[in-house]
């Protein structure tokens, strides 16, 4: 058997023949050269065949996966790039090369622009794909529906194929490019299916070997010997019927308490999250109701949308994060178009600093959500350096009666947790963040994925630091990046002392599950020797052995 080593981020196993997407339409050499007219209009109505496409999967989808079918299709639309492929023909050029330097160029201005922008160009390049194919009546690239289930292999997905895909016939993702915040595992953990990221060596698995992927271990099984296959299976069936038997609240075997909590990004989301055991969402991303808007939403038309995340959650505990616009998550209304470097620029609370009139509006949207409901609701502040801002922002809060919390998503608010503590009543760790600016590294780059491991050494640290602070200002410390929806490190991080753990709500379940098959000690012992490894493989090993 040939195992090849990726990083796990939806837990899980999967077996079946190797699958591979439909390969890129070719342009064909001898295209006939057509008049800027003719082809605009061509073009045009390519382009509305395959948007329509993407709209029906988009109909046929729901939440994050529905949303990147439906931008996706936006972007077929764009009415620029139809401009662009005109400017290209009338010099001999074909309709299918057109389109090629056409997407080419836009991708550069997308590309110069970074942040979520240049996370665009592979929903481009996706489009340009499906346009070529249309206009050239080859095979719509993309995901094959197999009659087995089966294995996706991929160097990456593509944002709009990972969107529809369906699990009954894609029983693992495989892919070799891609890290934990990439879009890949974003949806294969909304949809429930195991998956293996950044895979060496997967490049070369031709489509049809048998495999099994391992989305705990990361790894990729070539031709698995049947027993091991079924031992494998065997366990994480028992693991995945545990998860859905969990039903909380939060804790070790022993009784410690951990709360498990989920993350929502609207009202069905919360919805979603309300049908499982988790005590209330750790982590409300407001941002994200508003990524189409192009003006800001009035005070009446926040406090709606967020008394419907407060209305599904009940009783239960809600934190809200005040906008984190910028960087991957621009907003046409509060960010700035053309930073140099949006990750270290002008993003999350340093708007609300900018322009205070905007802060103060949504805290008032929420504070009027907030008296509907009979849950617990929490505020907090993404992308905080300093414990002056801190301060800020607490005063803010507390004016409307809202209990003020910060995000620890900045190294140099980690170092300081303790000062920050003293002004706010609980504070969230953002490990995606957190670890892309302890490491010096994009979240984005798949090729520095390594690096923004979230169970890197260096950010267990941290968290472990900030953990402490808490602990001795008597407050609670929750971790709401991804690193919380893995089961493993949740242990890691209860032992390192965080008290609240939240992740997608198709996560949560299975690390309430393994959190209460150990004891703090057991956990305490994991940290310890996590911490210890001198990276991040090791350090899960480490773990793996010292939590048995
Ligand atoms: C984080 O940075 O870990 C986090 C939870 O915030 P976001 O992923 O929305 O930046
Ligand atoms: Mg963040």
């Amino acid at each position: 058997m040939t195992i090849l080593q990726g990083t796990g981020v939806v837990p899980g196993i999967g077996t079946g023949p190797a699958v591979r997407p439909t390969p890129r339409p070719t342009v064909p050499d001898d295209e006939p050269e057509v008049s800027a007219e003719e082809g605009a209009e061509r073009f045009k109505a390519a382009a509305e065949v395959v948007a329509q496409r993407l709209e029906q999967r988009g109909s046929n989808a729901s939440g994050p996966a529905a949303e990147i079918l439906l931008a996706t299709a936006t972007l077929a639309r764009d009415r620029g790039l139809v401009g662009l492929v005109s400017a290209q023909l009338g010099s001999g050029s074909g309709l299918a090369s057109a389109t090629v330097a056409a997407v080419e160029q836009l991708s550069d201005m997308f590309r110069s622009a970074g942040g979520l922008m240049a996370e665009r160009v592979t929903d481009l390049y996706d489009v340009r794909d499906r346009v070529i194919a249309e206009l050239t009546g080859q095979a719509e690239p993309g995901i094959p529906m197999p009659e087995v289930p089966s294995v996706l292999c991929a160097d990456d997905l593509a944002p709009a194929d990972t969107a529809g895909l369906d699990p009954a016939v894609i029983s693992a993702i495989a892919t070799s490019l891609g890290g934990v915040t990439s879009h890949t595992t974003i949806i294969s953990r909304q949809l429930g299916i195991p998956c293996v990221v950044g895979c060496a060596g997967l490049d070369d698995v031709e489509v049809g070997t048998d495999l099994l992927v391992d989305g705990s271990t990361g790894e990729v099984v070539l031709d698995p010997d049947p027993q091991m296959a079924k031992e494998r299976q065997d366990a994480a069936e028992a693991a995945a019927e545990a998860a859905r038997s969990w039903t909380g609240p939060g804790s070790t075997s022993d009784r410690h308490a951990v709360d498990i909590l989920a993350n929502v990004q609207d009202g069905p989301g919360a919805q979603r999250a309300a049908e499982t055991n988790v005590q209330g969402v750790g982590l409300f991303r407001t941002e994200l109701c508003f990524l189409s808007s192009d003006t800001e939403p009035t005070v009446e038309q926040q406090a709606a949308i967020y008394r419907e995340v407060l209305d599904a959650m009940g009783e239960r505990k809600v934190v809200i994060r005040t906008l984190d616009a910028g960087s991957d998550k621009p907003l046409t209304f509060a960010t700035l178009p053309d930073e140099p470097n949006p990750a270290l620029g002008m993003r999350g609370m340093r708007l609300g600093l900018r322009d205070e009139g905007l802060m103060d509006r949504q805290l008032d949207a929420i504070a009027e959500a907030a008296k509907d409901s009979k849950g617990d609701v929490w505020v907090m502040a993404p992308m905080v350096a300093t414990e002056g801002e801190a301060v800020w922002f607490a005063a803010r809060a507390r004016e409307r009666g809202l209990t003020p919390g910060v995000m620890i998503e900045v190294p140099a608010a980690a170092l300081l947790a303790d000062r920050i503590l003293k002004h706010v009543d609980f504070v969230s760790i953002g490990t995606n963040d957190l670890s892309q600016y302890a490491l010096a590294a994009d979240r984005m780059s798949a090729d520095l994925s390594h690096l923004t491991d979230p169970w890197q050494p260096a950010l267990l640290a941290l968290v472990g630091q900030v953990a402490r602070a808490g602990r001795d200002a008597g407050k609670p410390v929750g971790v709401c990046g991804e690193a919380a929806a893995d089961p493993l490190l949740g242990c890691v991080l209860a032992g390192l002392g965080v008290t609240s753990l939240s992740a997608a709500s198709t996560a949560a379940p299975a690390v309430g599950t393994s959190l209460a098959t150990h004891t703090l000690a057991e956990c305490e012992k994991a940290a310890e020797a996590a911490l210890a490894a001198t990276d991040p493989r090791a350090a899960r090993e480490a773990a793996t052995a010292a939590l048995g």
